[in-house]
């Protein structure tokens, strides 16, 4: 593992009970670096962010975090390690206000009560669109804002290394890039971030590095900056090369 490297994901396989879904998929990510899983349906990257969390057992290659190897330690000291994980459509409470949604979150990693404030304001500083609303109730909020108070929840626990599942998942394309700027305001405070997303070119922008998995396998592993052409996306995603451009004499 190279100096800076928060998480290194080496030869990764994993899956549910004996049935493999992933097979040798690897990658890095660094603090302030977000790195997005992209493929199709199936493709994997929901299995492979929960053999981050530790949910899915890993079958084969190692993960290390912050130079430890954290293969085989299970979910609730990884959480205690700094790894948050916010499940695609992770519920929040509805009927609870903003700020009972944030200290359930505080509550459920086993916050101290004297750090829970610290921790909220915390929160409210990253996403001021939640810091007036504490007192809303947090159902009547829009499918971005709601997102973010799932995000937020994760972040009591002053997390280093953040698994994101699909947060733009359900939301109007006005709204994802809500939801992205909020994944771009949290990579600043210097966060690593393993983005699984299907909105591929909103999740380019935000992204450092960019992995897309086919079939459980790495199909495309690039710099963001070097995936500006979209053919080579489709070409990964699709498994045949891109079509001839027309010839024009
Ligand atoms: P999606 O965007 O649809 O969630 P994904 O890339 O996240 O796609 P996964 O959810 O990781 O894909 O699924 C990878 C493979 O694992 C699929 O073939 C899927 O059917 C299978 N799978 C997912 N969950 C389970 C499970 N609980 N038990 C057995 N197989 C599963």
């Amino acid at each position: 593992m190279t100096g800076g490297e928060l998480l290194a994901v080496r030869n990764l396989g994993t899956g549910y009970g004996d049935l493999r879904v992933v097979w040798d998929v690897s990658f890095t990510v660094t603090p302030g670096r977000v790195t997005t899983l992209l493929g199709r349906n199936g493709a994997g990257k929901t299995t492979t962010l929960r053999a981050l969390a530790g949910l899915n057992r890993v079958s084969a290659g190692s993960v290390h975090y912050r130079s430890a190897d954290i293969t085989r330690l299970p979910a609730h000291r990884r959480v205690r390690q700094g790894i948050a994980f916010v499940q695609e459509g992770k519920r929040i409470f509805h009927r609870r206000t903003v700020e009972e949604n944030l200290l359930i979150g505080g509550y459920s990693v086993g916050i101290g009560r004297r750090r829970l404030p610290v921790e909220l304001s915390r929160v409210y500083e990253l996403f001021p669109a939640l810091a007036s609303r504490g007192r809303t109730v947090a159902g009547t909020l829009s499918g971005g804002q709601q997102q973010m108070v799932a995000i937020g929840q994760a972040l009591m626990a002053r997390p280093a290394l953040l698994l994101l599942d699909e947060p733009s998942a359900g939301l109007a394309p006005s709204i994802v890039a809500e939801v992205m700027a909020a994944v771009s305001a949290l990579k600043a405070t210097g966060l690593g971030i393993v983005l699984v997303e299907q909105a591929v070119e909103a999740a380019i922008a935000v992204a450092d590095d960019v992995v897309v998995l086919d079939v459980g396998r790495v199909v495309l592993h690039r710099a963001a900056s070097e995936v500006d052409d979209l053919d080579l996306l489709r070409e990964a995603y699709f498994g045949r090369p891109p079509k001839a451009k027309p010839h024009t004499p």
